[in-house]
């Protein structure tokens, strides 16, 4: 591990403008993904700035009936939140799905959103990665893909993020709040992660000395869910995953908000399977329907082609699952 200095500003302004000023330097919050980066040499900042125990660690409630997530709020205390139970539980469902307990009780809903890919050629630094050393090359396109992306990739990265909470937030329509040496500004979670494009090393849109400092889940969305498919019962990233909320009026569907985790370089807003449904009666055909028009535009590699018919079965069972339970 390189040396590196620490320093634990007292406010949120005291750490913007010290990150601002400091091209090496880097927020630390619970430290689950940034440490192991540090440690395998993937990342290695001059500065580390401490923001774990800054006063953002705090649910509230907003005048719309929303929530106003603090970025320092633990994944543990933010799945088992009352609120966050009862009017938006698939984002409970998908912090519990996430890690482990050790693990949730240390991570940020700050740093849950900025943990980056679990590519490994990523986390291997005796490999070419164009993510970790821009213009090296990528080593999965020709190498390891099981998990890569069947959305949105580019010739310069296939990778996938890796968190479940930010699909859930993406499905609800939740914006980022976020801090900066120019003052504040909200992001909509779709728009906050990046797809690869020729700059895969921007996971995200924020700037250099941006501290999240909120997530604002607007409304309710009290029977929405979150499904997550991966190779063990727990501790393991999803390969596909799906977050949705549906509204239903006499047989038909006048609202339909979903997101799919483990396919893209970021949550992916599946806005074609939401048009296909909007109006539709509920039922088989319109859910595969919807699922058709969205994978449609899948562009799978050889060896993560079975996420294609995993998405599709997914999605159907959600869409089923939440008709059945509404009833
Ligand atoms: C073994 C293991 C299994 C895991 N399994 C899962 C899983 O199944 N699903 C899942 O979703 N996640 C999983 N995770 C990832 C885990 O959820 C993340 O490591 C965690 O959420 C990161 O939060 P943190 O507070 O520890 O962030 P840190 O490690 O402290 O930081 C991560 C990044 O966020 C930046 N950052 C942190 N806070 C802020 C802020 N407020 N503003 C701006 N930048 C900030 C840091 O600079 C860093 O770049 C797993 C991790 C491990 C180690
Ligand atoms: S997919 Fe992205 S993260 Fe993985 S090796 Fe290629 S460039 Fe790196």
């Amino acid at each position: 591990m390189n040396p590196f200095d620490y320093v634990r500003p007292d406010d949120a302004a005291g750490a913007v403008a010290t990150v601002a000023r400091n091209p090496g330097a880097v927020f630390l919050a619970g430290g689950t993904n940034l440490v192991d980066h540090l440690k395998l040499g993937v990342s290695a900042p001059e500065l580390l700035v401490d923001v774990s125990r800054l006063p953002l660690d705090e649910v509230r409630e907003l005048p719309d009936g929303g929530l106003r997530v603090g970025a320092g709020v633990r994944n543990s205390d933010l799945a088992a939140h009352p609120l966050v139970r009862s009017r938006f539980p698939a984002l409970a469902q998908a912090l519990l799905a996430g890690a482990s307990g050790q693990l949730r009780n240390a991570a940020t809903t700050g740093g849950n959103l900025l943990q980056r890919t679990r590519c490994p050629y990523f986390q291997d630094v005796t490999t070419p990665c164009n993510k970790r050393d821009p213009g090296a090359g990528c080593s999965a396109i020709g190498g390891h893909h099981r998990d890569a992306a069947i959305f949105g990739a580019s010739p310069e990265c296939v990778a996938t993020h890796p968190s479940d909470m930010a699909v859930a937030m993406a499905a609800l329509d939740a914006q980022v709040r976020v801090q900066g040496p120019e003052g504040e500004r909200a992001v909509p979670v779709v728009e906050f992660h990046r797809l690869p494009g020729d700059e895969p090393q921007r996971d995200s849109v924020l700037r250099h000395g941006e501290l999240i400092t909120a997530v604002d889940l607007p409304g309710s969305a009290p029977r929405s869910v979150y499904r997550k498919v991966r190779e063990r019962a727990s501790y393991a990233f999803a390969l596909v995953s799906v977050a949705a909320d549906l509204d239903v009026a006499d047989g038909r569907v006048r609202n339909a908000r979903i997101a799919l985790g483990g396919v893209a370089h970021k949550p992916w807003r599946a806005t074609r399977a939401e048009g296909a449904l909007r109006g539709a009666p509920v039922g088989e055909q319109a859910f595969r329907a919807a699922a058709d028009a969205e994978l449609a535009a899948a562009e799978p590699l050889s060896g993560n082609a079975y996420k294609v018919p995993m998405t599709r079965g997914t999605l159907v069972a959600v869409l089923r699952d939440l008709v059945e339970e509404a009833r």
